[in-house]
């Protein structure tokens, strides 16, 4: 699905109150393309002035009685209904714009707005079915609860997924009530700005949703630390999901949701197809170029299976098609900036030099833009950096087992808990594994099968909280009790 590569640019000002805007420094700062390293065009950059003017927006437009607030809940499905046509209408430009701010083949930024269509609607059919209970309490009362959006929310997003994350976020967040104030990366501004151009057209009210591109020391914290943000959702990097609590422990206690990092094991057992497994695992790591908070990074062979498994990853690894994202049949574009880039190839040179084997790969692809060899290493020891550390990039490690016990507390050593996986036709392993890994999302035969429908989130520092499904609903809710004194009980 390739487009011409050269999609117009229709918004690079920020987006308040249903208007795009200037900052109020002036200041703009470049988006660059990472199959060529070349400046696209230059964005408003929001820091703490225009996060202020946006949250006071955003708090606005959630105040008793206003247009967003008074809205029936059928209505506010039906706007967002309205939001995924548009989101349908636009998808070929989406994808085109995607795919030049981000570096992913076309036919990945078209799979992944797909998603994003998929989720908006999903959530659009909660609008009109969150509702409290009614509770047989002691005494002379009768008690109801109420579901209550949580208020103002500042929505911070990385670069890996730019429209899906956007949508992750404003999902849940619209079909509760809130309102938002969206920060995409710096990396990746564009298509949140068109997005928001969809939320006006779609006939949202003014300041439910804002977005503020700009940096994270800047922008971010402003809105992590502000006092009139209620909560904050975060997806991104471990450290800085830290740096996020902190802020939100000191400013008001904001609520937090956190979606961190990974390493999560990919276990093959002996009884596998080898041919089908390795297909399962090359996609659990090399999607997205391994940019994926949930990629398969560890993967675990039985030893009977082990050299021609490793045979298998090779072939299929050097097979990939590496090159430009808007070309017909590829498969891995650029990593998305030159510190991704780097961090790779660093952790890679890390690898070579700690012993791994070097099955195939391990360097930087062509001389132009961030590309990176699909490198595959064997041999792989638990206390390496490339076992430890999560490398976002098309490095896959293969590690050897001997037997589920062992393999489970190996999958088990790690800091992180976002996802794991196994592959067997022992039904027996299949649960054993399943129970006892921990992380939030296990996939048994497949990988990344993360749906609508289905709650994800992480273990451990993996993250906080759960997005996604009916549980992603109760983390832009607040519960009100409401207890009524009787004269006696009927
Ligand atoms: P990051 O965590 O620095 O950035 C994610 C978002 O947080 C961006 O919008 C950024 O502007 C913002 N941010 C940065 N510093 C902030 C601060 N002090 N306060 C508030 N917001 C702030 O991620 P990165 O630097 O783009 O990538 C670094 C690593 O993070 C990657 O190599 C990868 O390991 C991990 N990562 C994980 C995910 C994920 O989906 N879980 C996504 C992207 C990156």
């Amino acid at each position: 699905m390739p487009g011409n590569g050269n999609p117009e640019i229709k918004y690079t000002k920020l987006f308040i109150n249903n208007e795009f805007v200037d900052a109020v420094s002036k200041k703009k700062f470049p988006t660059l393309n990472p199959a060529t390293a070349e400046k696209i065009v230059e964005v408003a950059e929001a820091d703490k002035a225009d996060v202020d003017i946006a949250v006071a927006a955003a708090r606005k437009a959630f105040a008793i009685g206003s247009p967003w607030r008074t809205l029936d809940a059928s209505a506010r499905g039906k706007l967002m209904q309205k939001f995924a046509d548009l989101v349908e209408r636009d998808r070929a430009y989406l994808s085109e714009l995607e795919s030049l701010d981000n570096g992913k083949p076309v036919g990945d930024s078209d799979f992944d707005i797909g998603c994003a269509i998929d989720t908006i609607r999903y959530f659009a059919g909660w609008a009109d079915k969150i509702h409290g209970e009614t509770i047989p309490v002691d005494g002379n009362f009768m008690t109801i609860t109420r579901k209550e959006p949580v208020g103002v929310v500042g929505s911070i997003i990385p670069w890996n997924y730019p429209i899906l994350m956007a949508v992750w976020k404003l999902g849940p967040a619209l079909t509760s009530g809130c309102t938002i104030v969206l920060k995409p990366a710096e990396q990746t501004p564009l298509t949140a700005l068109y997005l928001a151009s969809l939320i006006k057209e779609a006939g949202f009210p003014a300041g439910v949703v804002n977005v503020v591109p700009g940096y994270g020391p800047t922008a971010g914290a402003a809105l992590s630390n502000h006092l009139d943000v209620d909560k904050v959702a975060f997806t991104g990097s471990t450290d800085v999901g830290r740096l996020i609590m902190g802020a939100a422990a000191s400013s008001n206690l904001k609520r937090v949701t956190l979606e961190l990092g990974g390493k999560s094991p990919l276990v093959v057992c002996a009884d596998a197809d080898i041919a089908e497994a390795a297909e399962i695992a090359h996609g659990a790591i090399f999607n997205n170029h391994g940019q994926n908070c949930c990629a398969g990074s560890r993967t675990f062979v039985e030893a009977g299976i082990y050299e021609k498994f490793v045979a298998k990853a090779k072939e299929l690894a050097d097979a990939r098609k590496v090159g430009d994202p808007f070309q017909e049949g590829i498969q891995q574009g650029p990593q998305v900036d030159e510190d991704q880039f780097k961090k790779i190839l660093e952790l890679v040179d890390s690898g070579k030099q700690q012993g791994a084997r070097l099955v195939t790969g391990g360097n930087r692809f062509g001389t132009k833009g961030y590309f990176v060899q699909p490198t595959v290493f064997a041999d792989v020891k638990d206390d390496m950096r490339i076992a430890k550390e999560e490398i976002f990039g098309p490095v896959q490690s293969i590690f050897k087992f001997d037997n589920m016990d062992e393999v489970i507390v190996r999958a088990n050593a790690t800091t992180y808990g976002l996802a794991a996986g196994i592959i067997t036709n022992d039904i027996n392993k299949a649960l054993q594994f399943a129970q006892s890994v921990q992380a939030g999302s296990v996939w048994v035969n497949c990988y990344d099968a993360v749906l609508p429908q289905t709650p994800f989130g992480g273990y451990k520092q993996s993250g906080q909280g759960r997005e996604l499904g009916k549980e992603a609903l109760h983390e832009y809710l607040e519960t009100k009790t409401i207890t009524i004194g009787l004269k006696q009980k009927i």
